[in-house]
C-alpha cells in the first residue's frame, strides 16, 4: 500500500466533472414520434420463450416495444442493422453518453465508424424508479450479458441457456448460419428491466430483483431498420442467480407498430457519423 500524500483530503474533495456533456447531442423529435405512435398499429408480435431468445424486424420509423408478462423477467436485447450487420449497437459509448442507465429521450447508439442512434426510447413504464438508495436503477447499459464463458471460468460449469447462447443461437436461426458463424455477431446488451449498479464500498457490480411487474413496458422509436434480438434471462427478475435453471422465468413480448404513411412527413434516418475516417493519414493536420 503506497502511503497517502498530506493532501489526499483535498484531492478526494475535487468536484467530478461530466466526461461528455450532452446538451449538443441532437436531440430526438419526440413529439413528432409522439404523433407517428398516435396513429400507429399493430404489425406484428414475437414470443420471448423463458430461457431462450428470438429475432424480430423492425423498420425504420416503425415503433417496438418489450412487455413483462406472467411474471417479473430480464430481457438482454442485442440491436444490429438490418442492411448491415457490422453495425451494432455499442453499449460503451452509449453508457458514456446518457449514464449507466437509459430511459424515455435517450438512445441506443451504434459502434464506430458509424456512431448513429440506431433507436430511441419513447416510454418506460419503469420511469417512476429513478436511481434507489444503493444506487442502483433499470435498463443498464452497464452489464454485458450472462455467457457460458465467465460461468465456465468461475465454477467450471457448462450451460448452454444463458443470453450469449440464447442469442448465438437465435440469430443463426434468423440468418440460417450455424452457431459459430453467428456468435461473433452477438455484442453487449440492453439489460431491459434489470436493475443493477455499482456498489459504492467495492465498485462492484450488483444486481436486485427487478421492480418489473406484468404489464410493464419499454418502447422504442426505429432510428434505422433494425434486426433485434431478445433473450429472456436464465436470471428470471436476477434477484438471486443467473447462468442456471435455478430462477424462475417468463417470456417476454415484442411487438411492432407501424405508424400510418406520412405521419412522419419529413423525417429521415440519421446518417453515419460524419467523421472523414481519414485518421491523420495525409491530411496535414
Ligand atoms: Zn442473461
Amino acid at each position: 500500500m503506497t502511503s497517502a500524500p498530506s493532501d489526499a483530503d483535498r484531492r478526494r474533495a475535487v468536484e467530478p466533472v461530466i466526461c461528455y456533456p450532452n446538451d449538443t447531442l441532437p436531440a430526438p423529435e419526440m413529439a413528432l414520434y409522439a404523433a407517428a405512435r398516435a396513429t400507429a398499429r399493430k404489425q406484428s408480435e414475437t414470443w420471448v420463450p423463458p430461457r431462450d431468445a428470438r429475432c424480430f424486424r423492425v423498420p425504420a420509423g416503425h415503433f417496438f416495444r418489450i412487455t413483462s408478462v406472467e411474471g417479473p423477467q430480464v430481457g438482454d436485447l442485442n440491436l444490429w442493422n438490418a442492411d448491415d450487420l457490422s453495425e451494432r449497437f455499442y453499449s460503451g459509448k452509449t453508457r458514456a453518453l446518457h449514464g449507466t442507465h437509459i430511459t424515455k429521450g435517450e438512445r441506443m447508439w451504434s459502434g464506430f465508424p458509424y456512431l448513429r442512434p440506431m433507436a430511441t426510447v419513447v416510454a418506460d413504464t419503469l420511469g417512476w424508479y429513478g436511481i434507489d438508495d444503493y444506487g442502483g436503477s433499470v435498463h443498464d447499459v452497464i452489464g454485458t450479458r450472462c455467457d457460458p464463458y465467465t460461468g465456465n471460468l468461475l465454477a467450471g460449469t457448462q450451460y448452454h441457456h444463458c443470453c450469449h447462447s440464447n442469442l448465438t443461437r437465435a440469430l443463426a436461426q434468423e440468418l440460417g448460419v450455424s452457431p459459430a458463424e453467428a456468435e461473433p455477431f452477438v455484442h453487449d446488451v440492453l439489460n431491459v428491466f434489470m436493475c443493477t449498479g455499482f456498489t459504492r464500498d467495492t465498485g462492484q457490480y450488483f444486481m436486485k430483483a427487478s421492480p418489473v411487474r406484468p404489464g410493464d413496458y419499454l418502447e422504442f422509436f426505429a432510428e434505422i431498420d433494425l434486426l433485434g434480438g431478445l433473450s429472456a434471462c436464465p436470471g428470471g427478475d436476477c434477484s438471486a442467480e443467473h447462468s442456471s435453471d435455478v430462477a424462475a422465468c417468463h417470456p417476454l413480448l415484442v411487438e411492432v407498430f407501424a405508424p400510418e404513411p406520412g405521419a412522419l412527413e419529413g423525417w429521415l434516418p440519421p446518417a453515419r457519423n460524419g467523421y472523414d475516417r481519414s485518421h491523420g493519414v495525409g491530411s496535414g493536420d
